[in-house]
């Protein structure tokens, strides 16, 4: 058996090695120092370090982008993570400096589609005190208004647009100053002539190539959205909250239980990505309030998955986990208590599913090697993590780059992994 699979996997590095080289020369290259520029073919996603709060950015085949959040937390109490590379910018800006390098590496320009998971600051961007106004004034810089400085977006997606009343107007975070500042700042940029439009459970249209048909095998579909989840069949949704006309503002769906999630497939890759989602059902007592499960079941299994809430303790269940079962995890932190304890037991349990599995971390606050030791066999756990796939989808690589300065310096490789 031994030699059985040292013969297979020796075929099989024999086979990427000769792919490796009639297609894309330089994705597999050992000990790249900076990660080579995207090119047509292949799909990346940058899950961006700033340890401030969610971004990440792909670059799907056809050279359309996506930015999916941009988080950002100007706080500093004792449990957030160190601002990356440091505070003399604010994680916006980071964020908006970092994909202007990528876009321009790759000779794109703009931002096609900012997809926001759901309304929260660490994905859109916390209102403080001391933050400058927008060129032109109505509104204040943070987060994605921050980006949208640095490099244009062409269009909106949120779970909220037009009226942000769901589930119900004037709740919280409906009702906050930092989604009144995001707002005026959406209609600063459709009188500029950008778009904005609610997410659509169940669509496989909304997201997606420029040039569609050019890369017949690339599809992005939406998962979940305001508790309305696919359910496998065309583009059609069942929803799983119960009737929120009339319930007291305590008992409606958690802004986290709105989230928004999608699956990328290109060939054999499938990734991952759904926000805030929980599984908590506080306790047992409310089983609706499990909105991860469902939507990591409409998913299926993936090549990567990106963790729930940023690891805590009420999301990656042992649902979402045996129905993702990815070989990559990322995670993207920015407390003292992304990830917990038992959401790693859960990450890594066997009797979930028997695979190998690799976890990358954006960020951890140095604490964590403490309070979660499981922490120590992150393959990574600080840096942009970088996930590269090839033209055609059969194979994926992890690149982890530093964010201690803007050099793109790559400091671990990992992989190449097969698609499955
Ligand atoms: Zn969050």
């Amino acid at each position: 058996m031994v030699c059985m699979s040292t013969r297979r996997s020796f075929l099989f590095n024999g086979a990427a090695a000769l792919a490796a080289g009639s297609l894309n020369t330089s994705m597999f290259a050992a000990g790249e120092e900076t990660l080579s520029a995207w090119r047509p073919g292949m799909l990346d996603i940058h899950h961006i370090s700033t340890g401030r709060g969610n971004s990440a950015l792909m670059i799907m085949p056809d050279g359309t982008t996506m930015l999916i959040d941009a988080g950002a937390l100007h706080r500093n109490t004792p449990y957030v993570i160190d601002e990356k590379p440091n505070a003399s910018r604010r994680p916006g800006e980071w964020i908006g400096r970092y994909v202007k390098r990528q876009l321009e590496a790759a000779k794109l320009e703009g931002i096609d589609a900012f997809m926001n998971t759901h309304l929260h600051d660490d994905h859109l961007g916390e209102l403080t005190a001391g933050l400058p106004d927008a060129p032109g004034g109505g509104y204040k810089l943070t987060g994605i208004t921050d980006v949208a400085q640095i490099v244009p977006v062409k269009r909106f997606v949120d779970r909220a647009w037009p009226d942000y009343n769901y589930p119900a107007a004037g709740v919280f975070p409906l009702n906050a100053p930092f989604i009144a500042n995001y707002r005026a700042f959406l209609a600063a940029q459709v009188k500029a002539g950008s778009t904005v439009e609610r997410f659509k459970p169940g669509s496989n249209t909304q997201f997606g190539l420029k040039k569609p048909g050019s890369y017949p095998n690339f599809e992005i579909r939406n998962l979940i959205a305001n508790g309305e989840v696919w359910t496998g069949q065309g583009s059609a949704t069942k929803k799983l909250f119960p009737d929120v006309a009339g319930m007291k503002p305590e008992d409606l769906p958690s802004e986290n239980c709105c989230s928004c999630a999608i699956r990328v497939k290109y060939g054999n890759f499938g990734y991952y990505t759904g926000g805030d989602l929980p599984s908590g059902t506080n306790y047992g007592r409310d089983p609706w309030r499990d909105v991860e499960t469902p939507a990591a079941e409409a998913c299926g299994p993936v090549s990567v998955a990106v963790f729930n809430h940023h690891g805590y303790y009420d999301a990656e269940g042992p649902g979402y986990v045996r129905a993702l079962r990815p070989r990559v995890f990322v995670l993207m932190a920015w407390d003292s208590a992304h990830p917990t304890v038992n959401t790693l037991a859960a990450v890594y349990s066997k009797a979930i599913y028997p695979g190998e599995r690799d976890v990358f971390a954006t960020a951890l606050k140095p604490e964590l090697k403490i309070t979660n030791k499981r922490t120590a066999d992150f393959k990574s756990s600080n840096g942009h993590v970088v996930v590269r796939v090839e033209e055609g989808g059969e194979r994926f690589k992890v690149a982890v780059v530093t964010n201690a300065d803007e050099s793109g310096k790559v400091i671990g490789n990992f992989g190449p992994y097969p698609s499955a």
